[in-house]
Formats: C-alpha cells, sequence, structure tokens
C-alpha cells in the first residue's frame, strides 16, 4: 500500500468492529473474561484498548516498523524509550540541540539517576565517532531540531553507532512520517510527539513510538505497561483521525512554509531565516537525501535582537496564534527563547543559536496570501 492509502485503511479492520468504518472509541477501563486463565487480546486498558491498538498499528505501518506504541504524550514516550534502552552506569549521547522538554528530561531527571548525558554537535558524524564509547547504550537524535532546523544525517550516524552496538532513536516530529523514515534509514526507534503534526488539529497531546526489533519492543512495551503513561480512547481517536489527512496538510504545509521562507528572506527586518528547503542551508544536502520535503516550520531572527521586537511582532500577528505548539492546521508563532526553550539554561540557548530576538513559525494550512499579508503586517513598524 502506498503511504496516502496507509494513513486511512492501515492498522483497522472494520470486521472485527461490526463494521463500524471509523475505529469505535472503546470507553473502558476494562474487559471480560469467560474463564479464569483465558488469554485476551484486551484484559485492562492500561495494557491495551482495541482503540489503541488500531492507532499503534497504523503508526507502525507509516514508519514501514513492525510495532507501534503509543504515550500519554510526546514526553512519555520519551521518557519510556529512555527507560527501555538505559540503567545507571549507561551512557547516552544526544544530539546538541533537541527540544527543551527532552533536554529537561535528560538532565534533571535521567542525569541524577546515574546516566552519564553528553550532548554532542551531530551535525558532523565525526563528532559521534568521537565521543561514543562502550559505555554509550544511546545515541538520541532530533531531525529537524527545534526550532533552528539543524538535520543530521541518520544513515551514518546510525552505522557508527551500530558499530560500537548502541541503540539510535529518531524524534521525528518535525518531519512526520510524511516527510521522513527513519527506520528505512537506519535507526532502530522513532519517537513522534503526535500533539504536532499527526493529531495536527491542535485538540490531543499524545505520543508515538514506532520500533522495529522484537526485543526493544517488548522492553520499551514493558515500561508502557508497568508505568502506565499511556493514552485514552478519545484520544486514540482523534490522532486516527488526524493521521487520514497527514499526507494532504503535509503537502499544504510544505507549499505554504515554502513561500512564507522565501518572503521572509528578503525581509529587512529580518536577519536570518532557517529552512532546510534553501540551498545555503548546512543540512541542505542532508534533508534532499533523507526527507522528501521541507516541512512547515520556519524559523527567523528578527534584526533587532531583542525579546521586546520578538513580542511586538508576534503581539501583531493576528493569523499567527502566539502560542507553544506547531503542527496544528492554524499557523502559529512561538518565542522559542521563553517558551518551549524556557528551561535552558541562558549560555545554552546562546550557545545553540535561540536568541532573544527569535520566532519559530509554525506555518498552518490557510491561504497563502492572508498568511503572507499577515506577516507583511505584523513586521512593519
Ligand atoms: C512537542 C515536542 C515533544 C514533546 O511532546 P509532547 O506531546 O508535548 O509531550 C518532543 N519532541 C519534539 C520535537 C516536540 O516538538
Amino acid at each position: 500500500m502506498k503511504f496516502a492509502t496507509k494513513t486511512i485503511h492501515s492498522g483497522y479492520d472494520s470486521s472485527q468492529h461490526s463494521k463500524s468504518v471509523m475505529p469505535p472509541i472503546y470507553q473502558t477501563s476494562v474487559f471480560e473474561f469467560a474463564e479464569v486463565g483465558e488469554q485476551l487480546p484486551f484484559s485492562y486498558a492500561r495494557t491495551g484498548t482495541p482503540t489503541r491498538a488500531a492507532l499503534e498499528s497504523c503508526l507502525a505501518s507509516l514508519e514501514n516498523a513492525k510495532h507501534g506504541l503509543a504515550f500519554a504524550s510526546g514526553m512519555a514516550a520519551i521518557d519510556a524509550v529512555l527507560r527501555a534502552t538505559l540503567k545507571p552506569g549507561d551512557e547516552v549521547i544526544a544530539v546538541a540541540d533537541l527540544y527543551g522538554g527532552a533536554y529537561r528530561l535528560l538532565t534533571k531527571v535521567m542525569a541524577p539517576t546515574g546516566i552519564s548525558v553528553t550532548f554532542v554537535d551531530l551535525t558532523d558524524p565525526a563528532n559521534l565517532s568521537a565521543a561514543i564509547s562502550a559505555r554509550t547504550k544511546l545515541v538520541w537524535l532530533e531531525s529537524p531540531t527545534n526550532p533552528l532546523l539543524n538535520l543530521v544525517d541518520i544513515t551514518a550516524l546510525s552505522a557508527i553507532a551500530h558499530q560500537h552496538g548502541a541503540v539510535v532513536a529518531v524524534d521525528s516530529t518535525f518531519a512526520t512520517p510524511y516527510l521522513q523514515n527513519p527506520i528505512d534509514l537506519g535507526a532502530d526507534i522513532v519517537v513522534h510527539s503526535a500533539t504536532k503534526y499527526l493529531g495536527g488539529h491542535s485538540d490531543v497531546l499524545l505520543g508515538l513510538v514506532a520500533v522495529s526489533d522484537d526485543k526493544l519492543f517488548a522492553d520499551i512495551k514493558f515500561i508502557q505497561n508497568s508505568a502506565g503513561g499511556v493514552p485514552g480512547p478519545q484520544d486514540c481517536f482523534l490522532t486516527l483521525r488526524g493521521i487520514k489527512t497527514l499526507h494532504l496538510r503535509m503537502e499544504r504545509h510544505c507549499d505554504n512554509a515554502e513561500q512564507v521562507a522565501a518572503f521572509l528572506r528578503d525581509h529587512p527586518k529580518v536577519e536570518k531565516v532557517f529552512f532546510p528547503g534553501f540551498v545555503d542551508h548546512p543540512g541542505h544536502a542532508i534533508a534532499r537525501q533523507q526527507m522528501r520535503r521541507f516541512g512547515g516550520v520556519v524559523t527567523i531572527w528578527l534584526k533587532q535582537d531583542t525579546r521586546a521586537e520578538a513580542s511586538r511582532v508576534a503581539s501583531k500577528l493576528q493569523l499567527f496564534a502566539l502560542a507553544e505548539s506547531l503542527g496544528g492546521v492554524e499557523s502559529l508563532v512561538n518565542h522559542s527563547y521563553t517558551m518551549s526553550h524556557g528551561g535552558m539554561p541562558p549560555e545554552q540557548k546562546a550557545a545553540l543559536g535561540i536568541r532573544e530576538g527569535g520566532l519559530r513559525l509554525s506555518i498552518g494550512v490557510e491561504d497563502i496570501e492572508d498568511i503572507l499579508a499577515d506577516l507583511a503586517q505584523a513586521l512593519a513598524d
């Protein structure tokens, strides 16, 4: 099956559900046994429900993976992967400019348990070869990164990690399975915050994991069931519904983002535009190699590098809501410095290029003329 068909048909068999065309929302915590010791497909909702199972197998299919797992949030998914792959004494090497929440989880929750957390600029794979050791059990990648849209070469980094016996996980939230399939590129685990593009309508918080290796799957599933960070059936349903239009939405997000990036690049109030679709973007060649298009996020540095200027522009925007998230049908603007990366130390932000006068734009699927007009009026004096 091709991708667009999979988004609509994968993971669900209506003949098992009274021919209901949409997956039913099994709003129950428990399923009945016929006799003691019976092996039921579903017994208790923390372990699984038919609605969640439909979502899990849909995601697996979209990522060309064997297994899928759903969590209550992207962070719960990341937490489960970290716990399933690391124990005290082990090291995780993570891409330097990763999502603020993942940075906080690694440094404030995992590190105090005796796991060493090393951040490395992995835009050059040689830096991984130099840093990796027998203690490194996990290499944590994110591509493109939030908010500066750096790319890492998933194929090259996976090969290096595997030579050293480390597992490779990729947070592919910004790309979605429509634009990038990390397991096909050599990674072991893919993580998504489905809160973003997969759900796609800013109405659900959910995390997803795709994995092909049976042992890794069993280990992550064990954490999923033991710790219980699972989504309810309503949220699984909403995510499944969102996924049905993922391919349509992503095409428009990508079209609109390309036009916004080109418009902002020539704007006198804008110092720099970060967009992997630009031929002079440092990750452009890798983007061409491992992504189908360049995504729907555009990040800018304003010429006037102050919080006041970022605030002025963000507040003047009418279509763009000033909000934490991204990936919804509506355009959103994020002040990464105080919002998504508020928990990162200022020195770290400075080193990465997350500035007071920077804004991350999640370009929605509105009419491009309205989006450009809104940006023009907000940037004007
Ligand atoms: C939002 C986000 C997360 C966290 O997901 P939640 O669903 O908010 O818990 C992780 N990684 C990236 C890249 C994100 O954008």
